[in-house]
């Protein structure tokens, strides 16, 4: 396993589209497996195929809760509730905000093996899950802000990563 390099902030792979994963090979189940030790390497709850440069709809979840998952051309079917927290970004290090997100969320997922499976999230799990699709759709937890706010964070950002 590999720890692979996270791309940031600014780099326009986190914002193009990303294709649908076709059949599963050998190289995919390499790049997951570096995907969970990047996660963990950094401390992070999950990491998204493009954040490490590759545009397709691939992202790993690995919440302090317990709960793990690989996701697989994934997608919302259902939300539920609310719950505000902080929340951060591999891609975006050293920045935290809090963030409105649903309590609960129902996932349609595919399963490396072709098979549909219905994920049920909820708290901790059910934010990195909307964070993980968001990445997926090439958004990123700041652009929720409006725009004085973020240009305020990417400040912040800017100067840390001078300093
Ligand atoms: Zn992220």
């Amino acid at each position: 396993m590999t720890v692979r390099q996270v791309i940031t902030w600014g780099d326009p792979r986190l914002k193009n589209k990303n294709v649908d994963v076709g059949d599963w090979t050998p190289d995919l189940d390499k790049l997951v497996a570096d995907m969970f030790e990047t996660t963990i390497a950094q401390e992070g709850a999950g990491l998204a195929a493009p954040q490490v440069g590759l545009n397709i709809n691939l992202a790993v979840v690995d919440v302090n809760t317990g709960e793990k998952i690989v996701l697989i051309n994934p997608e919302i079917l259902r939300e539920e509730g609310e719950q505000i927290g902080n929340e951060g970004c591999l891609s975006i290090p050293g920045v935290q905000e809090p963030l409105k997100r649903p309590m609960k969320v129902w996932v349609k997922n595919r399963k490396p093996n072709g098979a549909w499976e219905e994920v049920e999230g909820e708290g901790l799990f059910a934010r990195a899950l909307c964070h993980e699709i968001d990445h997926l759709k090439g958004r990123l937890f700041v652009e929720y802000f409006g725009p004085v706010k973020r240009s305020v964070i990417q400040r912040k950002y800017q100067k840390q990563r001078r300093d």
